[in-house]
């Protein structure tokens, strides 16, 4: 049986408006197993934030990044320079968006060739393919958002089943089949509801995809303005109540432990964990 997964939630925020204000951190999500240590969209902080919560970026075998948009993109050459020990290795695994990797007639490569040639591998993720990280395997799944390559990914692991990351995208017919099954599932609710946005996802089409995939436990994060200043926290009840799932919206710092169990540790927890013992 291979230990437990970390995901950590260096940054919760999404979107122009909580980017640029820094409401919520961008830095995007952590996951760390035995054989994976993973950064998946390294948005502005990912560097910073990484560092400041003892998570050495030296110790990254992979850097994902789902499509070509900087709350996404901007720290991924400064982490593949950290997961190449500033480019002395061959090491590690680049897996990317077309867009991302080669631009698009939206926008320019995000990562520059020669950021792109240092990992010792490289993966241009569509919609359906498979490839592994560490002791994962990843499929790669459709998103339908302003980038038109934008993808999700789905994260299989040998023990504890799969949890997923839809990335950006809006609701579609055929979304929920992308998950059937996972037991985690991180969504990225941009918006709250009743405040459509084409691209993007509210929370009421975050109910229609945890409805029909009906997961362990779903985790808001990628929260823009307007959701923030909504109340991320009241939108997961809404969730909650409407499906019936475990709804949390994440905070920054926030760390999912995903195992037989699905458990969620806060740092503040983690801080009142350890005064308990003085007590
Ligand atoms: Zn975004
Ligand atoms: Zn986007």
């Amino acid at each position: 049986m291979s230990s437990k997964i970390e995901i950590i939630f260096l940054g919760t925020g999404g979107g122009r408006f909580a980017t640029i204000t820094q409401k919520r951190r961008t830095a995007g999500i952590r996951i760390i197993s035995e054989g994976l240590n993973l950064h998946l969209d390294p948005g502005p902080g990912a560097l910073v934030h990484s560092i400041n919560e003892g998570l050495d970026p030296q110790k990254l075998n992979a850097v994902i990044v789902s499509h070509c948009h900087p709350d996404h993109y901007t720290d991924a050459e400064v982490l593949i320079e950290a997961m190449t020990r500033g480019m002395t290795r061959k090491r590690g695994v680049l897996a990317a968006a077309k867009s991302v990797l080669t631009g698009n007639n939206l926008c320019e490569p995000s990562i520059s060739k020669y950021h792109q040639q240092m990992p010792e591998q490289k993966i241009e993720a569509v919609p359906n393919m498979k490839f592994q990280v560490g002791d994962v395997n990843v499929l790669a799944t459709e998103a339908r958002h302003t980038d038109p390559d934008a993808v999700g990914f789905r994260f299989e692991t040998r023990d504890f089943g799969d949890f997923a990351y839809t990335s950006d995208t809006e609701y579609f017919e055929g979304i929920g089949k992308y998950y059937e099954g996972v037991r985690l599932l991180v969504l990225c609710v941009m918006r709250p509801a009743g405040k459509p946005w084409k691209g993007h996802m509210t929370t009421n089409d975050a109910i229609k995809i945890v409805e029909e995939t009906r997961p362990e436990l779903a985790v808001l994060t990628h929260l823009g303005m307007q959701m923030i200043f909504k109340g991320p926290a009241s939108e997961a009840k809404l969730i909650e109540e409407k499906t019936g799932v475990p709804t949390v919206a994440a905070v920054d710092g926030m760390q999912v432990i995903f195992g037989e169990e699905i458990r969620i540790e806060t740092k503040l927890k983690r801080i009142q964990q350890g005064l308990n013992k003085f007590i």
